[in-house]
């Protein structure tokens, strides 16, 4: 996977503006008590990993087209690979597989989402950020 593709930000949790950072207190998901907090910015590139309050809500449309790709992924799975079981239990292995890899929904849709709205940056500041930075510098003086 070439790091600075968008695929390596999300699926190794990365930061989405360096591709090097981590963005999650814990990379396993499945630690439940800590699953999805992000760490406030990037410990390598120092960029804010939330634009603005509420900004990961938008992970939910994300974390919902993931669990119904998943969902139907396994009921036409079982449609094939098991003609003659009973609905029932094909529902029934939607819904284990849907809860099982919730956690991993959970934060491949926070990576997904940051990585929609930020774009890669490398780790150096960048001219439009230093500009950025003095004009703000330049207002509160
Ligand atoms: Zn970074």
């Amino acid at each position: 996977m070439a790091e600075r593709s968008k695929a390596y930000s999300i699926f190794r949790y990365k930061c989405p503006h360096c591709h090097e950072g981590e963005f999650f207190v814990d990379r396993n998901p499945y630690h439940l008590s800590t699953a999805g907090d992000l760490l406030e910015a990037c410990p390598v590139c120092h960029r804010k990993y939330t634009p603005e309050p509420g900004f990961y809500y938008g992970g939910m449309y994300v974390a919902y087209a993931l669990a119904v790709a998943l969902g139907t992924s396994i009921f036409v799975a079982t449609i094939v690979l098991w003609p003659s079981a009973p609905v029932a239990a094909k529902a029934g292995l939607v819904c284990l597989g849907i809860i099982g890899l919730a956690p991993w929904m959970y934060a491949i849709s926070k990576t997904i989402w940051a990585n929609l709205f930020m774009s890669y940056k490398g780790v150096a500041i960048t001219e439009k950020e230093r500009l950025r930075a003095e004009q703000r510098q330049s207002v509160r003086a």
